[in-house]
């Protein structure tokens, strides 16, 4: 546990199994009430790792709020679990619909099918989901923030921030006396936030560079991310984000002029991926399943700025360049 400023501490909870290694939850200890802002997996490891840490702060859990950034299991997922009866459990409008709203994972399989991901691979990839595995079904009574409104924890003012693109209703924390952010997953320093779609509905990339330019406007000097280290170059950070997915735009332009008409999934098999396999055969189907989402965030983003087009025969979606 480390602390960050007077009141405010971090807890580096493990994620077993996830390349993301560690979930930072962070702890605001005030003088009536707390709030713990995420909390790692639905998983034995992560809640002994974050209980003992709220025991050794003395946080009476009749007393501890909670605050989570967005609907990724590796932040949500322990909440219904540590949460009190009397526990408030905040949570952004858009995201708490997907819950109230929610049907399961087919319509996500129907779409990745369509978008070429193979039918042997998906009831695996699946199983290994983490919201799948590792979620809540079931998240007692939601406190709902909306853009702008202000909470107070630890005596520092905690203005909701929503920042839509890593997920739909994703929302930070602000706080102007000090110029720190809780970014969740919008800003991350070490690695690059990941960017899925998984329907027809959304421009995920194209909200997630509107929320980048949203907060760019905003004095911030210390970044409190969702995983890894703290990142204090707020603004050169964002500027290589943009940059990030500006370059994977290009790549997918490339790969379409190439290749002539093309499934996501084998636009995401010719993408370049930081990750220890040479080839997209030997991926494991959980990463191809992200890499999958974040191909298409790609894909709509340009059809969306009418430089590549799609058709769609025999069930599955391809695209070409205009
Ligand atoms: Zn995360």
């Amino acid at each position: 546990m480390e602390s960050v400023l007077p009141g405010l501490f971090r807890i580096e909870v493990p994620l077993p199994q996830s390349p993301l290694q560690t979930l930072n939850s962070y702890v605001f200890r005030g003088k009536e009430r707390h709030l713990v802002i995420d909390t790692g997996f639905n998983r034995e490891e992560c809640f002994q790792t974050l209980s003992t840490a709220l025991r050794s702060l003395e946080l009476a859990p009749e007393l501890t709020d909670f605050f989570i950034t967005h609907l990724h299991a590796d932040h949500y997922g322990l909440v219904s679990r540590l949460a009190h009866p009397s526990s408030r459990i905040f949570f952004s409008r858009p995201d708490a619909e997907v819950l109230e709203t929610w049907e399961g994972f087919e319509p996500m399989i129907a779409y990745a099918g369509m978008n070429g991901f193979p039918e042997n691979e998906l009831r695996q990839a699946l199983a290994q989901h983490p919201g799948n595995k590792y979620g809540t079904e079931w998240i007692p009574g939601l406190s709902v923030l909306r853009d702008g409104e202000c909470i107070h924890y630890g005596g520092y003012d905690l203005y909701c921030v929503e920042t839509p693109g890593h997920t739909l209703g994703h929302v930070c924390l602000y706080n102007p006396e000090h110029r720190f952010l809780i970014s969740g997953d919008h800003i991350l320093g070490d690695i690059t936030p990941n960017i899925q779609c998984w329907s027809d509905a959304g421009n995920p990339l194209d909200d997630y560079f509107r929320s980048l330019e949203k907060v760019d406007h905003m004095d911030v000097d210390l970044v409190l991310p969702g995983h890894r280290s703290l990142v204090r170059d707020f603004h050169g950070r964002i500027a290589e984000l943009r940059r990030h997915h500006e370059a994977r735009l290009r790549e997918i332009e490339t790969i379409l002029a190439q290749g002539g008409e093309l499934c996501a999934y084998d636009v995401a098999g010719k993408m370049t991926w930081d990750i220890r396999c040479d080839r997209w055969e030997d991926f494991p189907v959980a990463q191809k399943w992200f890499a999958t989402g974040e191909a298409i965030a790609h894909l709509r983003f340009l059809e969306s700025r009418e430089t590549i087009r799609r058709s769609a025969s025999n069930g599955k979606m391809r695209f070409h360049i205009c």
